[in-house]
């Protein structure tokens, strides 16, 4: 079994980006994918920006679009554009779910028994890290620990809280043998509503990145990016995290520009002429997050336009 990002030749596998960009101080964008005007926006940002990206699909969004068709898709759009596009099974919540997306061919898998307590997730973590390199050795395997609530969505009120601790992060490398770690670190799934207005930034605990990191001796994942003060990104990364993840700032342009294309035109029903300002607005957003990760200079308007 082969997975997507290891079918080049060698130096260009997602262990291998990662580690280059780690050198160089910057963070692997993760961007989830529901159907395929969302994957088209993200290649266009990779050509555009000719940096790499991470499409990422969790349960809900791979039983949408199918694992084995998302899988066939990113394959088929690497080989195509031969840009370093890699895949990720994001929140996989069973040991039957990780097994089917390392057999789709997916190079990475987000474990996520967070919820569960700290022994609980341990064990099934460990169970499903061996169960998915059986199947492929070069699949990376994401372990979670601590709360950081559920659900790319608007939110009302913050969710999560408990934060983790460069302690427990030592212990659950030790023993899980994951490849990566994602930490409660003052981040959230979500956006709030002054958020998405643009008004109130996330703001994440930089030190205890730092001590994260040190403690664990991975790559670190950073989840629930949407809405976080650019600055604060700058840090995390340079503080040690390695990959970023952003949905709800995508899901809002995507429906954003869905409503306005709609509105338009009202006798309009050909599909791709609907659909094509949506791949673009959602393109824009992606970019823009791209090069933020990779300490190119942003437009700050144009980080503003998913308000
Ligand atoms: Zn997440």
């Amino acid at each position: 079994m082969t997975a997507i990002g290891t079918t080049k030749s060698a130096g260009n596998t997602l262990r291998d980006v990662l580690t280059r960009l780690q050198t160089e101080g910057a963070a692997l964008g993760h961007f989830n994918v529901s159907d395929q005007v969302l994957l088209k926006a993200l290649v266009a940002a990779a050509e555009e920006t000719k940096l790499p990206v991470l499409v990422g699909a969790s349960e809900g969004e791979r039983e949408f679009f199918g694992a084995r068709q998302l899988a066939a898709m990113v394959k088929s759009e690497r080989q195509e554009s031969d840009l370093p596009i890699f895949l990720n099974a994001d929140h996989t919540h069973s040991l039957a779910k990780a097994l089917e997306a390392a057999k789709a061919g997916f190079d990475a898998v987000t474990i996520d028994f967070s919820a569960l307590p700290f022994e609980e997730n341990v064990a099934r973590t460990k169970e499903a890290v061996q169960a998915i390199k059986a199947v492929n050795p070069s699949i990376l395997a994401e372990g979670e620990i601590g709360d950081i609530g559920t659900g790319s969505e608007i939110k009302e009120a913050a969710q999560g809280g408990r934060l983790s601790t460069p302690e427990e992060a030592r212990q659950f490398v030790e023993a899980t043998g994951i490849d990566n770690l994602a930490p409660a670190v003052g981040n959230m799934h979500g956006m709030l509503k002054s958020m998405v207005q643009g008004k109130a930034r996330k703001h994440l605990d930089l030190e205890r990145i730092a001590q994260i990191k040190q403690a664990a001796g991975v790559f670190l994942t950073l989840h629930g990016g949407s809405g976080t003060e650019d600055e604060h990104f700058r840090k995390a990364i340079a503080a040690g995290i390695n990959i970023i993840h952003i949905n709800t700032e995508l899901r809002v342009a995507w429906r954003e520009s869905l409503g306005e294309s709609l509105a338009r035109d009202p006798n309009e029903v050909v599909p791709y002429k609907i659909l094509r300002p949506v791949v673009d607005a959602v393109k824009q957003v992606v970019s823009s997050r791209l090069r933020l990760f990779h300490g190119q200079t942003v437009n700050p308007e144009m980080v503003g336009s998913v308000a």
